[in-house]
């Protein structure tokens, strides 16, 4: 048979996803950066540049979780597909077994929350990045809004403009340790806004927010009518003056959905496995059918991987304090360390010390340096030059800002910044 009128392949790419493939992923601006290392120079390469420290000896995952992953598989329990999420009675019925693990998880973040959950609020999701892809899915329709913190991560971005959700920027301050510009977020939202997201612990800020200023946070969100979405992957990560609040704490002033993983506390971020938790004592979720769309993605998405799954409330619920407090104590370090080299470099500032996640925000001054113009070609000669790769701001958002991993073992870390100093200095402008 012969089809007429097929001139060309009817079928392209969509825009969005051709976009997500480089320049705006943090994943794409590193291997941006990466690509101009020279293979010369016989120095290791420093990897300031993303978050995970997985490959370093000191941040090894501990014991228990490992032991609980072979207990999992030798079980041969968790060979089969996972249940499906969708059947809410099911997942009130804690004696069944393979439903352990969400009321693990609910077990696990209620430790912090007044208003404790149950299993029927927690979806498990493959990292928190599915739980975001989740969430703004859920969320878009027709005009609607999201409020993204700037600087960010840009996993939001990318997903937002899949969904043909709008973006609207609102400002973290630097001189006001990284706060919500709350004034701006009231100027921007209309009345097609839907949400709001906060990061706590910050990437890429490193900050954390005190009670009053997440407490503030959801007053504003309920004015707005809009929920809050609450980013606490580096939940606990907190090693500063302000200890880690949940948002969770405020569901009742606003409805609050909160996104987490094992990813970045236990250093497994390969593991892939996540969490979506709905914070909302009144029911105002449910009642706008965002439960409903919730349950429906997660019927026609995969999940993680079931081994995972059976291991997990061992993980959450086993893992002793001497192994968090262990990879506190390095950050905090790395934090004291880092802050006070940078401080000794002329043109670059650093605002604030890191109180928590993994991460140094701080700002290069380029009027101070010669033959380079921003952050991508500060990076771009760095990664050359030295061997250090570091993330440019505008790929969080802040162009003239880096933000410097912390998440590394000691040694290179020294080394890093040392190089780093070096190159300022090679670089600086001539009185
Ligand atoms: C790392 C990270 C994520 C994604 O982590 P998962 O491994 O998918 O759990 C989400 N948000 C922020 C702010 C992150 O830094």
């Amino acid at each position: 048979m012969h089809r007429v009128g097929l001139k060309q392949w009817g079928f392209k790419g969509n825009d969005n996803l051709k976009a997500a493939e480089s320049g705006i992923t943090i994943r794409g601006v590193v291997n941006d950066i990466k690509s101009n290392l020279n293979s010369s120079d016989s120095r290791p390469v420093i990897h300031l540049g993303n978050g995970d420290p997985s490959s370093f000896c000191g941040f090894r995952t501990t014991s228990i979780a490992e032991d609980a992953v072979e207990a999992s598989l030798r079980s041969a329990k968790f060979n089969g597909y996972a249940p499906s999420v969708g059947l809410l009675p099911a997942r009130n019925a804690d004696f069944l077994f393979l439903f352990y693990k969400y009321r693990a998880v609910a077990e696990y973040l209620s430790k912090d929350l007044k208003d404790k959950i149950t299993s029927n609020d927690v979806y498990l999701t493959i990292g928190s990045s599915q739980a975001i892809e989740v969430i703004l899915s859920v969320l878009s329709c027709p005009k609607a809004n999201i409020l993204l913190p700037r600087p960010g991560y840009p996993m939001y971005e990318a997903h937002s403009a899949i969904c043909h959700l709008e973006v609207r920027h609102f400002d973290l301050i630097p001189e006001k340790d990284w706060e919500v510009d709350l004034d701006q977020v009231e100027n921007i939202a209309d009345e097609n806004t839907v949400a709001i997201v906060i990061i706590n612990p910050g990437n890429p800020c490193g900050n954390v927010f005190t009670y009053q200023h997440s407490k503030k946070i959801a007053e504003t969100a309920r004015k707005l009518g809009i929920l809050v979405i609450a980013d606490e992957v580096y939940g606990h990560l907190a090693f500063g003056s302000n200890p880690f609040e949940p948002m969770g704490n405020f569901g009742s002033i606003a409805p609050v959905i909160t996104v987490g993983s094992i990813s970045k506390r236990w250093i497994v971020p390969g593991w892939r496995l996540g969490w979506l938790v709905t914070n909302d004592p009144q029911g105002i979720l449910k009642k706008h059918g965002i439960i409903d769309s919730i349950n429906g993605f997660m019927n026609i998405s995969s999940n993680p991987t079931t081994l995972i799954q059976g291991a997990l409330p061992q993980i959450l619920l086993r893992t002793n304090d001497d192994f968090f407090s262990n990879i506190i104590d390095i950050l905090r370090e790395a934090a004291n360390v880092s802050y006070h080299f940078i401080k000794n470099i002329p043109s670059i500032t650093c605002h604030n010390k890191p109180e928590g996640s993994m991460f140094i925000m701080v700002k290069i001054d380029v009027s101070m340096l010669d033959d380079i113009l921003d952050d991508m070609e500060f990076c771009t000669k760095l990664a050359n030059e030295e061997s250090v790769v570091i993330l440019p701001g505008v790929a969080v958002g802040l162009k003239n800002w880096l933000r410097i991993s912390l998440a590394i073992d000691p040694e290179s870390l020294i080394e890093g910044l040392g190089r780093l100093k070096e190159f300022c200095m090679r670089h600086a402008k001539k009185k």
